[in-house]
């Protein structure tokens, strides 16, 4: 399996400068932001697994859109450089283009904690697993993360590696130490 899917990007580990994923795609999602926004790519496999996800929510007539999801480095830089709410270049996940934030209407498509409440947030924590994608910093993993709660933020790590942390209630920070636990051991 590609190791891309399954990597830990956080602050103690960073993607390099110069990492640009070489399978970018724009296949249409519904994305609040108009063509050709840089914004729009995701990594091939994330973004056919997402609109698989998507497709699935608007039989059950949900409405989840799109917002984030490829972010370059020089971007992440100029976001940093703005607000110190956002991760430092190198740490967002988004720069791997296997991060994707979602919304709804119902919140007016905002990047915010009460995403979590609507119908979209509720099915979205159930289902995702199921599609190879992780709400990657929940409520109540902070100290593990060291990243606030963030219910609109999904990440892709295959369908195998999803449901075993949905099954497992593990983050992937947890899930790498685990794994080199077992190697240091034997
Ligand atoms: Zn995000």
């Amino acid at each position: 399996m590609n190791q891309i899917y399954t990597r830990l990007i956080n602050r103690e580990h960073p993607l390099p400068e110069d990492y640009i994923p070489d399978n970018l795609v724009d296949i249409g999602l519904p994305f609040d932001a108009p063509p050709h926004d840089p914004k729009r790519l995701l990594e091939e496999k994330t973004a056919l697994a997402a609109a698989e996800l998507i497709s699935r929510s608007r039989r059950e007539g949900l409405n989840i859109c799109c917002v984030s999801g490829y972010r370059s480095y020089q971007r992440q830089k100029e976001l940093f450089t703005a607000s110190t709410y956002v991760a430092p270049p190198g740490t967002s996940e988004h720069q791997s283009g296997l991060a994707l934030d979602v919304s709804c209407p119902g919140v007016r498509m905002e990047l915010t904690e009460a995403f979590a409440e609507t119908s979209e947030g509720l099915w979205l924590t159930r289902h995702a697993p199921l599609y190879g994608f992780i709400l990657r910093y929940p409520s109540g993993k902070e100290s593990i993360t060291q990243i606030p709660y963030e219910p609109w933020h999904f990440r892709y790590v295959t369908k195998p590696l999803a449901t075993y942390l949905s099954l497992t209630g593990m983050t992937l920070e947890e899930y790498h130490l685990l794994q080199k636990e077992n190697a240091e051991s034997g």
